[in-house]
């Protein structure tokens, strides 16, 4: 098969929610086509291979996301019609009411995502699922760790097919050389026996540096022994897989830890974020700031803390609805995470009132940045219905590293106070500075 899986992380892809479903049963298609949309996916339906081409060759065609392949249509039959997708680069999946095992080695060889069985209602509610895995498999990146430059390649080939990055080291030293230069790898396979160091001593240590929540590992070994097992999930290992493996099994151990991971940060979204603004909660501020302040200090940063409030927001509620003042609210979310950096946190306190913790910055600085922000704020015509809403904030800032982080919130409120009393729409700090208005 000459596809080079590489050429499947085409930008235009990662754009599109569209589906090429090549299925001759209208009923399997429509009931398809039905669970496709409602995981919020286009679909074109083809019946045939000659149909099928057709809309290949078609200029205007969509840029498909993904392919759901039948394998007997009345044009063809066998593995033909997943040859003929793949060479059109398209990520494909077979989904079959056959059982034949001579049919299914043959596909298990193709560069495809997977392939499911079409027997029940499950399975191929299970496809569909896959599907969107394989949206989720486009912010992944996983390292193969295995002497044996064809078991890497070969576990490195079925990983590219469900579009996740995939990078290679055959020992453990090149292993932790790719990590720092790559800490966005979110998934490794290590292979149990490597030169230099065991597979388990290479998972402690590890673990000592990445935690669960962000880093998947799945042992691969020989071993028959089940202590071993149990060692390798005890220091941290995710999950296990015996060599020799199926491509089944593979797959659903990956996607099943991949799904894992996505769930815990969908959980911990949930509990550190404000749902409607997106921004960090105070609960969870107040946890980072401690961390952040930590680490400025210790690198002799200056920082600032900044509470901001929204001017008479009741009005807004009063004058345009309830609804409408949740549209400004995330209209200043978005303001101020425009006009932050990274390193800073912000985060919305309650009702129209956020803090921010702004790193690396000395007095003048942040007062300049929260006046930015303070005019930006006040130069955007927020959209509502049809009607245009336009509000201001005031803030408070302090800068007095002497302060807790406790009672520097306390100070920054004082300040907020004054800038709300000398008429809103301004900022006011506590360090000695004009107070320009
Ligand atoms: P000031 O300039 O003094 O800050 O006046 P204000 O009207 O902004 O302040 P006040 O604290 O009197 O009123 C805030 C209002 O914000 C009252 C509350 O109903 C509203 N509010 C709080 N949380 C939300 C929210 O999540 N959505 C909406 N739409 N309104 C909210
Ligand atoms: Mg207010
Ligand atoms: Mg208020």
């Amino acid at each position: 098969m000459g596809v080079n899986p590489e050429l499947f992380m085409n930008a235009s892809r990662h754009h599109s929610r569209h589906i090429l479903l090549v299925e001759d049963s209208a009923s399997v298609a429509s009931l398809l086509t039905h669970l496709l949309r409602k995981s919020d996916f286009a679909v074109t339906v083809c019946q045939s291979k000659e149909e099928t081409l057709a809309v290949l060759n078609n200029p205007e065609a969509p840029a498909f996301f993904a392919a759901i392949l039948d394998l007997q249509l009345h044009d063809c039959r066998g593995t033909e019609i997943i040859d003929t997708v793949l060479e059109y680069r398209i990520p494909s999946m077979v989904l079959t009411g056959d059982t034949d095992p001579q049919l299914r080695a043959e596909i298990s060889k193709k560069n495809i995502v997977n392939y499911f069985s079409k027997r029940s209602f499950e399975e191929v509610k299970y496809a569909i699922e896959a599907v969107a895995r394989l949206g989720r498999n486009l912010n992944k990146k996983a390292l193969v760790v295995d002497d044996s430059k064809v078991y890497r390649g070969l576990i490195a080939q079925v990983l590219e097919n469900q579009l996740i990055e995939c990078l290679q080291a055959a020992d453990t030293d090149a292993a932790f050389g790719i990590l720092t230069e790559h800490p966005d790898i979110n998934l490794i396979l290590v292979d149990f026996v490597l030169p230099g160091m065991y597979g388990d001593e290479f998972t402690i240590r590890l673990r000592k540096k990445i935690a669960r929540k962000d880093l998947v590992i799945i042992a691969i070994s020989k071993a028959t022994d089940t202590e071993q097992v149990a060692r390798f999930l005890k220091i941290g290992a995710n999950d296990f897989i015996h060599k020799p493996f199926s491509f089944e099994e593979f797959l659903c151990r990956v996607n099943m830890n991949l799904d894992n991971l996505d769930l815990i940060h969908s959980i911990m979204d949930l509990a550190h974020k404000d749902y409607l603004s997106n921004l960090a909660n105070r609960r969870y501020f107040m946890e980072m700031a401690q961390k952040r302040i930590s680490e400025l200090q210790q690198r002799g940063q200056e920082y600032a803390l900044v509470m901001m409030d929204i001017d008479f927001f009741k009005k807004v509620n009063d004058n345009w609805g309830h609804k409408a003042g949740d549209r400004v609210i995330q209209e200043v979310a978005r303001l101020l995470n425009e006009n932050t950096k990274g390193s800073d946190l912000v985060a919305r306190f309650g009702g129209e009132e956020f803090c921010l913790l702004l790193a690396n910055i000395s007095a003048a600085g942040a007062w300049h940045l929260s006046d930015r922000i303070r005019s930006a704020i006040a130069a955007e015509s927020i959209a509502y219905e049809r009607e245009m809403i336009q509000v201001t904030v005031s803030a408070g800032v302090s800068c007095d590293p002497n302060l807790s982080l406790e009672q520097m919130i306390a100070r920054a409120d004082e300040m907020l106070y004054r800038a709300k009393s000398a008429g809103r729409n301004q900022v006011h700090i506590d360090q000695n500075m004009p107070n320009p208005v």
